[in-house]
């Protein structure tokens, strides 16, 4: 008994050397594969693309199930092996859309991101896993798609999209898709499309919601015909002010995969004339007729005022990331540091401490004796909040005895919509509340993570 016991562990620990053996053959073996794909920093000059001629017996076994689409067929299948796609952004939108543009036979894929894998993708960056964190996205994305379908040519470009950049790289591209989810990129895109005649597959998503239109297609509008003028950037939000569920980005990256490849194929997209709208909480799409492409358009009209690409960050006022998105609307001494808040904090000095974040975000984290009244609640005058902060203010004013105005110092998660709450209640200090001194806690829980508490949540 005790020498069969024995013989089975032996047995075990064989095997067990065999396994981890293995499973680092594996791993080299993948990392040499990932490595196989070249990533490129700027944009060179491609080859032409020639496509197949016929599809092998291999292509027919892995792609059957859609040559038997007559929409499709062999010819639609040969289409696509001609056809390159620009996928501009390896995110949300962009990694279910590369998934399906090479799963499908599409002839050449160019994936564009400057960004690198963080833990904070992964949840709707579907291309992406654990271990590429830190590794530029287009490599990663490129590796996934290569493991995939490696009869795909993938080009992974770790770089921004910029106007010095942009028209040549989409020239050398048959069908562009917009994934990043900026203002300036998506004009930039726009811009860079109408002047090399692509078509522009583009999409969004945040929250609960989702947009996809085809632009430049078939004579139907640009997306400067529909938004001659930026929005103010106080009013977009992106993915990490306004949040998204993964799946949302998901649906609208699969959506554009559906339209390029019926726009690489022959079938023909309808979406060159319609917005698609999803709603994810009531799992609906809408479709909206869109004006069609406007004579006085400064880029696809009759006598466009842009003829080349311009500097598309000054033309929104604000960058082209979805980083640093920093608004500067105070002066310096309507603002302090985390570095300042937190000898205020240490030396026990009356004041108060209002923290104008949304209640979802507050119950992610918050600092100790923070009073929260969101910065809609402020903008709106919301009564039951404001009746909160005179209570507040008058307590303190009690507290501090004297004639002096409590200082009220304003944090949320970045330091931009502080700085708009620092605007709202100045105008209110002596008339809806007691008389107060407003400050702005610069970079807000942000940089009180980076620079005060390391052990405080980021997200
Ligand atoms: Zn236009």
């Amino acid at each position: 008994m005790a020498q069969e016991v024995c013989g089975l562990k032996a047995q075990l620990r064989e095997k067990e050397e065999e396994i981890a053996a293995l499973k680092n053959k594996l791993a080299q073996l993948e990392k040499s594969r990932a490595a196989s794909v070249e990533l490129h920093h700027r944009v060179m000059p491609l080859t032409p693309l020639t496509g197949k001629a016929a599809l092998s017996n291999e292509d027919i076994m892995r792609y059957s199930r859609q040559l038997l689409l007559p929409e499709l067929g062999v010819q639609g299948q040969l289409n696509l092996s001609k056809t390159s796609v620009l996928i501009v952004g390896c995110g949300g939108l962009g990694c279910p859309l590369a998934q399906y543009l090479a799963a499908a036979g599409v002839g050449r894929l160019g994936l564009l991101d400057y960004d690198e894998v963080e833990l904070s993708n992964l949840h709707r960056q579907v291309l992406h896993g654990e271990e590429n964190q830190g590794q530029a996205k287009a490599l990663s994305a490129a590796s996934a798609v290569q493991r995939l379908n490696s009869t795909v040519e993938c080009i992974p470009y770790h770089l921004q999209l910029s106007p010095e950049n942009a028209l040549q790289l989409i020239q050398q591209y048959d069908i562009v898709a917009d994934c990043s989810d900026n203002v300036p990129t998506r004009y930039l895109v726009n811009d860079a499309c109408v002047l090399s005649g692509k078509p522009l597959v583009s999409a969004s998503a945040l929250r609960m919601e989702g947009q996809l239109t085809v632009y430049n297609y078939h004579g139907g509008p640009c997306y400067r015909c529909l938004y001659p003028v930026p929005p103010p950037p106080e009013t977009v939000t992106n993915c990490s002010d306004g949040g998204v569920l993964g799946v949302v980005p998901g649906i609208m990256g699969c959506f554009q995969a559906l339209e390029v490849l019926k726009i690489a194929s022959g079938q023909g997209s309808s979406c060159g004339q319609q917005l698609v709208m999803f709603d994810a909480q009531d799992a609906r799409f809408r479709l909206i007729r869109l004006r069609p492409k406007q004579a006085s358009c400064a880029v696809c009209g009759e006598n466009p005022s842009v003829t080349r690409l311009v500097d598309y960050e000054a033309f929104c006022g604000s960058a082209a990331t979805d980083k640093c998105r920093k608004l500067n609307l105070l002066s310096k001494e309507q603002r302090i540091t985390v570095q300042d808040y937190k000898s205020i904090m240490d030396s026990a000095e009356p004041h108060l401490l209002l923290d104008v974040r949304p209640l979802v975000e507050v119950d992610i984290c918050h600092l100790p004796s923070s009073l929260n009244i969101p910065l809609s609640s402020l903008e709106e005058r919301k009564r039951e909040h404001l009746q909160l902060l005179r209570e507040r203010v008058s307590q303190l004013k009690h507290q501090m005895a004297g004639d002096c105005q409590p200082p009220v110092y304003v944090i949320c998660k970045q330091g931009n919509d502080s700085q708009k709450a620092v605007q709202i209640l100045e105008k209110m200090s002596g008339s809806e509340v007691d008389r107060v001194t407003v400050k702005d806690i610069c970079g807000g829980l942000t940089a009180w993570a980076r620079g005060i508490d390391r052990t405080f949540p980021q997200y």
